[in-house]
């Protein structure tokens, strides 16, 4: 199972050429592609950029760590086991936690938070969905096997099967045409940056035909059209991938479509499908939430978990904290901080740093080294991937918990 995207394809064909070289057979897919060619080989860990064995670092880590007063933590593009054992550490600090990618999250986590919504899974669309209007740019992007596994496939519960596809204020990728060539497909391209109005103008129509109006330089005709198509669906899916939306507001624009949702349900089946899942952004999120009983960015300074989704955002916190420990074993990518912070990256060999982290233990990555749970996009499976190649390096779970092992014994309680 790849773990590159909150898809979860289950088919991928992966070569290994010795000594440790992944190349991807069954699939032109771009996202897994270059994360399965990312193999460097493992190198030690550093300590202020010096090479030291990993027993080392971790006692270095840990002594950064208990020192610290406000420390962070976060990047979590992790597993499910990375993802206890980070909070399991960040509990123990009293740290603050967030994702990398929780921007594009709490674009929807927002919404869910203050309207609620009805959302479904991949199953649903592809067993059940005869009309799919995708909103905005096309999530392919970003998710690029969602219509060749997904919607190409004629609708399993379905009588007869049939399914149409509807593109809002943004145009189909070449990749996604091709996957869709068998499907009648509607392009109303529109003004990407207004894909909120055009929904708010569909909804009206579907009060009131009458109100049709032309938006986000869609014509009247057009919306009418289509408002009467989603009115007379079996069951139409909205699908948007929120991290591709521009603008610092953009949880209103998904709050629209959810609100879009909501009313093409007074006159027909139909539900939401938020994409989401890079670097198991969604799944990081689920552990938080059974862990603490809130989502992330949320701090466990005070003894009980404290969720504030604005100034508990890791670019935020970042300015404040005096230490950072920063996950990324998906991914050989960390931010560049600010030079008096002291930071502990754990990350892929190869990992290049704007500045050298105090310091950087080298660690697998989910699903190329080791075998991990990730998290679908539909936020209802957790996947199990297998580990391919052994590069000798640790799992990030492992490091995690040495170096909350090696932190100094708490004080009892009185
Ligand atoms: S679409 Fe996503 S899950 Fe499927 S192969 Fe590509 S990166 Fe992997």
């Amino acid at each position: 199972m790849c773990p590159f995207c909150g898809l979860g394809c289950d088919d991928l064909t992966i070569e290994e050429e010795p000594p440790s070289t992944l190349t991807v057979r069954s699939t032109d897919c771009p996202v897994a592609r270059e994360g399965y060619s990312r193999t460097t080989a493992a190198e030690p860990p550093r300590v202020a950029g010096i090479p030291v064995p990993l027993e080392e670092a971790v006692e270095a880590a840990a002594a950064v760590l208990a020192a610290a007063q406000t420390p962070l933590v976060a990047g979590l593009g992790t597993d499910v086991d990375g993802a206890r054992a980070a909070l399991a550490l960040a509990e123990r600090l009293g740290a603050v936690v967030d994702h990398a990618l929780s921007d594009g999250l709490y674009r929807n986590l927002a919404v869910l938070q203050r309207t609620g919504w009805i959302a479904t899974t991949l199953a649903e669309l592809r067993n059940r969905c005869d009309l799919l209007l995708v909103a905005g740019p096309d999530p392919a992007a970003l998710h690029p096997r969602l219509f060749e596994r997904w919607v190409a496939p004629a609708p399993a519960l379905q009588t007869p099967p049939s399914r149409e596809v509807v593109f809002l204020c943004g145009e189909p990728l070449d990749s996604t045409r091709a996957a869709l060539s068998g499907l009648s497909v509607t392009v109303l391209a529109g003004d990407s940056a207004r894909v909120g109005d055009a929904a708010a103008s569909l909804a009206a129509a579907l009060a009131d035909p009458s109100r049709a109006s032309g938006t986000a330089s869609i014509a009247a005709g057009d919306i009418a059209a289509l408002a009467e198509r989603l009115a007379k669906a079996r069951y139409a899916v909205v699908a948007w991938a929120a991290a591709a939306f521009d603008g610092t507001h953009a949880d209103l624009t998904v709050e629209r479509l959810v609100q879009l949702v909501r009313d093409i349900n007074r006159h027909t089946r139909c539900a939401g499908l938020p994409l989401a899942g890079h670097d198991n952004v969604v799944g990081v999120n689920q552990v938080c939430t059974w862990r603490f009983g809130v989502p992330l960015r949320t701090s466990l300074a005070g003894g009980a978990p404290l969720h504030d989704p604005h100034r508990f955002a890791w670019a935020r916190y970042a300015a404040v904290a005096d230490a950072v420990i920063w996950v990324s074993a998906f991914r050989p990518e960390v931010p560049a901080f600010p030079a008096e912070q002291t930071v502990i990256a754990l990350a892929p060999p190869g990992t290049a740093f704007v500045d050298e982290p105090a310091v950087f233990i080298p660690v697998g990555t989910p699903g190329i080294d080791h075998s991990a749970h990730v998290f679908r996009s539909d936020t209802v499976v957790a996947l199990r991937a297998r580990g391919l190649i052994d590069r000798g390096l640790p799992d990030g779970a492992s490091v995690l918990k040495a170096i909350a092992a090696a932190l100094p014994e708490e004080a009892p309680a009185c």
